[in-house]
């Protein structure tokens, strides 16, 4: 599957945002944004230019795609199918991408970031309801179990990750850390969903 493999943390100085793409460095003072928060570039620095309509939605657009670590198709598949369902596109959009597996993995504390779930998944790590799923993208329902096989419950990058994370953040997820699964109670409303981003200006950038 295709995937961008280019220097992440110039997609957060592009966004002048943290987009938490790089596990533990994001929360240390190792962060380049911490020093560096302008766009890269040699005119990074002094860049003025007014920047139009369009330019904001797009931005948006980027910011929401980069957090979750999604590529233009799937995304735009992604915008279409919310807006084939009842309800507030943009909500749709945001509920959907946090039931994708290796977001849910992320939010968990499994791993450190959804570039790491992918790759506990990838490498057949993880399990929902006691079956092996290798897909990141995979839709949980309400109500699905994921748990880390027992063959890979001593791995440290695992460990390591749920040192970071308090118990039980997130209202529509559960975390037993002494059995390493999880529950995905239910499909979150948008406004519990800690995304600092403007879904409207995608829907209205996808729909011009
Ligand atoms: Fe972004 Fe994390 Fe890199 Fe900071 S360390 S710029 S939050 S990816």
């Amino acid at each position: 599957m295709a995937r961008y493999t280019g220097p992440v943390c110039k997609l957060c100085r592009r966004e002048k945002q943290k987009l938490f793409l790089k596990g533990q460095k994001c929360f240390t003072e190792k962060c380049p944004l911490e020093k560096k928060n302008y766009p890269p570039g040699q005119h990074g620095l002094n860049r003025r230019a007014k920047i139009s309509e369009y330019g904001i939605q797009l931005r948006e657009k980027q910011k929401i795609k980069r957090q979750y670590g999604v590529l233009e198709t799937q995304f735009r598949n992604y915008f279409e199918s919310a807006n084939n369902q009842k309800g507030i596109t943009g909500d749709n959009l945001i509920k959907m991408l946090e039931s994708r597996f290796d977001n849910v993995v992320y939010r968990l504390g499994l791993a450190s970031s959804r570039k790491s779930a992918r790759q506990l998944i990838r490498h057949r790590h993880v399990m929902i309801n006691d079956r092996l799923v290798d897909i990141p993208s995979y839709i949980l329902k309400a109500g699905d179990v994921i748990k880390v096989r027992d063959k890979s419950k001593k791995l440290d990058i695992i460990h390591n990750s749920l040192k970071r994370v308090k118990d039980n953040v997130y209202s529509w997820l559960s975390i037993d850390k002494a059995t390493l699964s999880g529950t995905y109670l239910q499909v979150p409303e948008r406004a519990d969903v800690p995304l600092n981003a403007n879904e409207q200006l995608v829907v209205e950038l996808y729909s011009k």
